[in-house]
């Protein structure tokens, strides 16, 4: 009956002031991970990494594009559909400072004594990723799911950056795989926070089988 923590992305380019692409206040949320992950309930904790080649395809700039333009992605594997989505600012680029984990996150994590591991992500060029077990397609996986089953983990309570984002859909890959799976509320931040846009996410999360708390 294990329980997992998964720290999703708490990156220095997803933290005010100085992200390149901030969520609004997710710095407030650094601290609380930090005590968070010590708690003695947890089998395994996991740190999640976004960690962007410089071509990678979901950065604007690769395209020519304005930063946050809808684009329309054409699936690299079969079958191949297109999915739209929106194009980021360059971020969490390998080995730059803007993809390392949060000093404060860090510190306390290598200092665990209970068993834990940094989950890289998005280091495909040619795919966007936002759930840390699979990319947009669900035809690359890393290697998250093997770590849970290999823990024995039976409940996945998600934290980090951003909840409408990576956190929202790393929890419903977790919750279709067969975790029970908490979203811990005061331990995430969106990038839209706004009255519909936390409405839609609700409903999505209930009917995917995924408790916001
Ligand atoms: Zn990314």
């Amino acid at each position: 009956m294990g329980k997992a923590l998964i720290v999703v992305d708490l990156q220095f380019d997803f933290l005010p002031p100085n992200g390149s692409l901030a969520v609004p206040t997710g710095d407030q949320i650094v601290s609380p991970i930090a005590e968070l992950i010590k708690d003695e309930r947890w089998s395994v904790v996991i740190a999640t990494q976004d960690w962007h080649p410089k071509d990678h395809v979901s950065f604007a700039a690769n395209h020519n594009l304005p930063d946050f333009s809808e684009f329309e992605y054409t699936s690299p594997a079969k079958p191949y559909g297109t999915q739209k989505a929106t194009l980021w600012p360059v971020h969490c680029v390998q080995g730059t400072q803007g993809a390392e984990l949060a000093p404060e996150m860090a510190t306390a994590f290598e200092k665990l004594e209970c068993d834990h591991h940094v989950v890289q992500k998005g280091f495909l060029a040619d795919r966007e990723y936002y759930s840390a077990f699979n990319d947009i397609w669900n035809d690359h996986h890393t290697q998250l799911d093997a770590m849970l089953q290999k823990h024995g983990i039976n409940d996945v309570f998600v934290v980090g950056l951003a909840l409408d984002y990576c956190v929202k859909s790393t929890a419903i890959s977790a919750a279709n795989l067969g975790y029970r799976t908490t979203i811990l509320q005061n331990y995430t931040r969106p990038i839209a926070s706004d009255h519909k846009a936390m409405c839609n996410l609700r409903q999505e999360l209930i009917q995917n089988d995924v408790t916001l708390k």
